[in-house]
């Protein structure tokens, strides 16, 4: 009998309280930080879906991990733990650890980045082109046109269009593409995965070309689950088996540990080539650590050893994906609009759709993400005008889309903290045409969202 509701597949085994405000209270709250959810105190957010990164819960095999861990400044027993597991399921000949992602990014972009260097991916995540672009290089997204349609249900909307990227490299040329960059899941696309076809299929390209080849795998678990479900030919197969499939259609890596690697700090870059191994070692050693802990404290890198093996496990995936549809499901069936189909970490809903009536210099994102924080503390995150409407020459433009992220952390919610989620989203659409827009009243000169404050309209 296959029953069909998909418990957590854990037990609760130490809890963290949550602080129950009252809605006059939120409404205090938000004011007084200028209408910014980042700065708000997190005591004072009840479900916190700002982000899936390094929010998750640990396993008790991870936290007795924590105690094992071995503190040498050189050679610890907890880095050879680390260094297997990352092997293990990436077996790349080089494993550099750093502190979080974007430090192996910018590792690597700045042995390989630069003027004239220009970079493709799916989607290149922020931080990811961030830390191109401080080299001067130039990163370029050619993720499929469907990934850009919110009400598209292509199955693998992160794929990279891969007649775009045979003419990008021809248009360009080959020398000033260091490498070709994929993202798994793409984040910034909507969580959307990509398929082992479209992966073998730039691989290919690549070595076509003699261009290197690596992932941005934060969410490779998600991803590789993904495949094994929609993908034909692919339903028998150990998640863990796709994993070193993907990973052998690749040169390197960077990752961040905050994801699926089940940490709540941690991050990698990975990779065969051995000169370029050294040089990135010893940019490591320059801003990072030692190359056999690299940011890390050696318990980190224990409790990163011991989550590596728990999120392949399939019940795991299969509960942290159902759970995140169950979400996307909820709110589609209260007639809430949001991006599909439902990706692997969070639920995207669309604000521009939901409300029409508020123009996107006034931020509907903004507008509905403070709504549902003060109607039920929920703290969820705008992607649109807000995050991306300042252009480098001052200008303000509207973002194409409008959305507010409802990331899941790992392990964390039950499914009774996502019913009332469900409950505070349908009581906010309910009174939709109530809302109003927001003013920016401060800004800093960039990436605003984070600090900016507001005033509503
Ligand atoms: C989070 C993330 C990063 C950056 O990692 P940090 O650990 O936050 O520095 C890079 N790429 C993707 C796709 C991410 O989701």
């Amino acid at each position: 009998m296959e029953f069909k509701t998909i418990i957590e597949p854990f037990k609760i085994h130490s809890v963290a309280p949550l602080q129950m405000t009252t809605q006059s209270q939120r409404e205090k709250y938000i004011e007084d930080v200028g209408y910014n959810l980042f700065s708000l105190h997190s005591d004072n957010v009840l479900i916190d879906l700002l982000t899936d990164s390094g929010t998750g819960a640990m396993s008790r095999n991870q936290w007795a991990a924590i105690q094992h861990g071995d503190e040498s400044y050189a050679g610890s027993p907890s880095w050879l733990m680390f260094k297997d597991a990352v092997q293990n399921l990436f077996p790349y000949k080089h494993v550099i650890p750093t502190h979080q992602g974007r430090a192996a990014e910018k590792i690597l972009f700045t042995a390989i980045g630069g003027k004239g260097k220009i970079i493709p991916s799916n989607t290149h995540f922020d931080t990811t082109r961030a830390n191109i672009e401080y080299t001067q290089a130039e990163g370029v997204d050619l993720v499929i046109s469907e990934g850009k349609d919110p009400s598209s249900l292509h199955p693998f909307k992160g794929n990279m269009d891969l007649v775009a990227l045979e003419e990008f490299i021809n248009k360009f040329g080959v020398e000033n593409i260091p490498v070709v960059m994929m993202t798994i899941t793409n984040n910034s696309g909507g969580g959307q995965p990509v398929s082992l076809e479209n992966l073998r299929a730039v691989s290919a390209i690549c070595k076509k070309y003699g261009i290197p080849f690596f992932l941005d795998a934060c969410r490779f678990a998600e991803n590789a689950w993904f495949i094994r479900e929609r993908e034909a030919g692919q339903q028998e197969r150990d998640v863990a088996d796709i994993v070193r499939e993907i990973a052998s259609l690749a040169d390197g890596m960077t990752m961040s540990a905050k994801k699926d690697p089940m940490g709540n700090i941690g991050g990698w870059l990975a990779l065969n080539d051995d000169d370029l191994a050294s040089i990135c070692r010893n940019l490591l050693i320059l801003t990072e650590g030692f190359p056999t802990y690299g940011g890390l404290a050696g318990r980190d890198l224990e409790a990163l050893a011991v989550g590596l093996t728990e999120v392949i496990s399939h019940d795991y995936l299969k509960y942290r994906i159902t759970s995140t549809a169950y979400l996307g499901n909820a709110l589609l069936k209260k007639g809430i609009p949001i991006v599909q189909p439902t990706g692997g970490h969070a639920i995207y809903i669309d604000a521009k759709a939901l409300l029409p009536h508020i123009p996107p210099l006034h931020y509907p994102g903004q507008a509905l993400a403070v709504e549902l924080y003060k109607v039920g503390g929920i703290r969820g995150c705008e992607i649109g005008t807000v995050m991306f409407g300042r252009k480098p020459d001052g200008s303000e433009v509207a973002s194409a889309m409008e959305l507010v992220r409802l990331a899941i952390p790992r392990r964390t919610y039950t499914q009774s903290h996502i019913d009332y989620v469900i409950e505070v989203c349908a009581e906010v659409a309910a009174h939709s045409q109530d809302l109003r827009g927001y003013r920016i009243m401060k800004e800093p000169p960039a990436l605003r969202h984070f600090t900016s404050e507001f005033a509503p309209l």
